[in-house]
């Protein structure tokens, strides 16, 4: 199934000059919501994994479906002060400034196989940060799956050689 018709540009958000990717479509329609999950399932090809790291908020929506089908748990990593527990931060740049991503500290154990899911990747600011927490916590980053990769922002560049693979590229 095509996927490409369910997501639309949104020009100017979230500020002007950006064209955002919006996936909300994709989850209104129910055949193209269940292609996108089997989709980006078939790109883990069969890997070992133990836990799936989604990133906030989007990664939120199918990591978990992930790691139910994967017979792994799910990790979340959030903006700063949001997690409950003890948790370990890194910094990452945004196009003004930068911020910071955390994850909890007992989420991954040493030498964990992850996977980790966000929506998009664009300049890998977001996906390089939390395969940083998740090696500060002695876990292996087994594959990095996006729905939608914007190649034209390099965001590959940034993710050190790990294996990245997307359903969608623009
Ligand atoms: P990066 O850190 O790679 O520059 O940006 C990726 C993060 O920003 C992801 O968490 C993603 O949700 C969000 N993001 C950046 N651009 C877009 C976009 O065009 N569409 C959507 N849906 N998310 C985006």
């Amino acid at each position: 199934m095509d996927l490409r018709p369910f997501v639309r540009d949104i020009q100017d958000f979230p500020e002007p000059g950006v064209v955002f990717k919006d996936i909300t479509p994709m989850f209104n329609n129910p055949k193209a919501l269940n292609a996108a999950f089997e989709g980006l399932f078939n790109l883990v090809n069969g890997k070992a994994v133990d836990k799936v790291v989604g990133m906030e908020s989007r990664g939120f929506f199918f990591a978990p479906m992930l790691a139910n089908k994967l017979g792994a748990g799910f990790v979340p990593v959030r903006k700063k002060g949001k997690l409950p527990f003890a948790t370990i931060g890194e910094t990452y740049n945004l196009e003004y400034g930068t911020d910071i991503l955390e994850i909890h500290t007992d989420a991954i154990q040493k030498g964990e196989k992850v996977l980790i899911h966000d929506d998009v990747l664009a300049t890998g600011g977001t996906a390089s940060a939390a395969c940083r927490l998740i090696e500060k916590l002695g876990g292996e980053v087994v594959q990095c799956n996006f729905l939608i990769q914007l190649t034209f922002l390099k965001g590959a560049d940034k993710l050190n050689g790990h294996q990245i693979r997307s359903l969608l590229t623009y």
